[in-house]
């Protein structure tokens, strides 16, 4: 007797949110990333319970039609590639179509969203990957999404949910990834009502200071060198900034946040001996470089990449971190060549 079976669209896209979706402040990544991606210049956030209840992005970005807002939740729907050379080139945070799918697959989604040319937009309610409803509404320009009850049909996984204050911290740690990389987009959090951040659209420093506290800015030193091959621009605190946890350091490869060991050792070694024994530098640092010479597609979050040359990155970073440090005459001056 055979014994294989294909799965139903709605279990294969509850086993692939697992991916994607761990907890409420993944699906608020892959939201905002999308308003980002649509040309958002406001977009504002408002969770209840951690997100676990309710979290919703309203941006103004360009909306979609009835039908793209439809395909939205198919699974490996996009309209950001193509073909899988476009990954190389790909300049949007995503590309994997699967965010939408995931999150209706594992929760309950409300969706409002209109295009600018259009006099009325699209309601859709979805549910464990099912529309309930599809109707025209009056709504504002842009995309309006919520999601409730993350895992109302997976309790395993509901019940893996940390405390509201756990999820919480990973809610605004998300945040402030985002909006970090996209000073020039404003961005508010609104946490059971109340409006935890406010940030106006500005340069990057404003950004970083209206993060990091008004403390922080006379500490910034300015990092800036461009080759033909990469930039890097951002900010590194000056030792007496530097704290007893990584907390503060932030990395992003063509705006997008990244992690990695590697890197931080890069700027850590810069520093040298001008740092406290067991603390950390804290950064914010920008690279830039073609895409064709990063993959960002070894990991679902993407928050894991590889460099086509990771050596000569880390070169440049901690010459890059050199030399701001010398320029700002916290190290004695060396000779900056790359
Ligand atoms: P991806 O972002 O990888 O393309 P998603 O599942 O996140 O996949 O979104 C699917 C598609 O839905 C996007 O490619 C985009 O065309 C559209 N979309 C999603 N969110 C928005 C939004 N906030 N505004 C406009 N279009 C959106
Ligand atoms: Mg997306």
């Amino acid at each position: 007797m055979d014994v294989i079976q294909l799965l139903p669209d709605n279990i294969a896209n509850q086993i692939a949110a697992g991916e994607v979706i761990q907890r409420p402040a993944s699906a608020l990544k892959e939201l905002l990333e999308n308003a980002v991606d649509a040309g958002a210049t406001r977009i504002k956030v408002f969770i209840t319970d951690a997100g676990k209840n309710t979290l919703q992005v309203i941006d103004n970005g360009k909306g979609m039609s009835e039908t793209d807002a439809r395909m939205a939740f198919e699974r490996h729907a996009t309209s950001k590639i193509r073909k899988i050379d476009d990954l190389f080139h790909v300049r949007t945070m995503g590309f994997r179509g699967e965010a939408l799918a995931s999150i209706a697959a594992v929760a309950q989604v409300e969706i409002k969203t209109k295009r600018a040319e259009d006099e009325l937009g699209t309601f859709i309610e979805i549910e464990n990957s099912v529309v309930k409803k599809q109707e025209p509404c009056v709504c504002e320009n842009g995309t309006n999404i919520c999601m409730k009850n993350l895992f109302f049909n997976v309790p395993a996984r509901r019940n893996f949910l940390k405390s509201n204050a756990s999820e919480t911290k990973h809610i605004i740690e998300e945040f402030i990834r985002v909006a970090m990389a996209f000073p020039s987009i404003f961005f508010s959090l609104h946490n059971n009502g109340q409006e935890v951040f406010h940030l106006e659209a500005g340069t990057l420093k404003q950004r970083v200071v209206q993060i990091l506290g008004n403390n922080v800015n006379q500490h910034l030193v300015n990092v800036k060198e461009e080759t033909d091959y990469m930039n890097i621009y951002g900010f590194i605190g000056k030792p007496e900034a530097s704290r007893k946890t990584r907390g503060e350091q932030y990395f992003f490869v063509n705006n997008r946040f990244i992690r990695s060991a590697y890197l931080n050792h890069a700027v850590s070694s810069a520093f040298a001996e001008l740092l406290p024994k067991e603390n950390f530098p804290l950064y914010t640092l920008f690279i830039e470089l073609d895409p064709a010479q990063v993959d960002i597609n070894v990991h679902p979050t993407k928050q894991e990449i590889k460099f086509e040359d990771e050596k000569i990155i880390y070169a440049f970073v901690q010459a890059a971190v050199k030399h701001a440090l010398a320029q700002a005459s916290i190290a004695p001056s060396i000779d900056f060549s790359l």
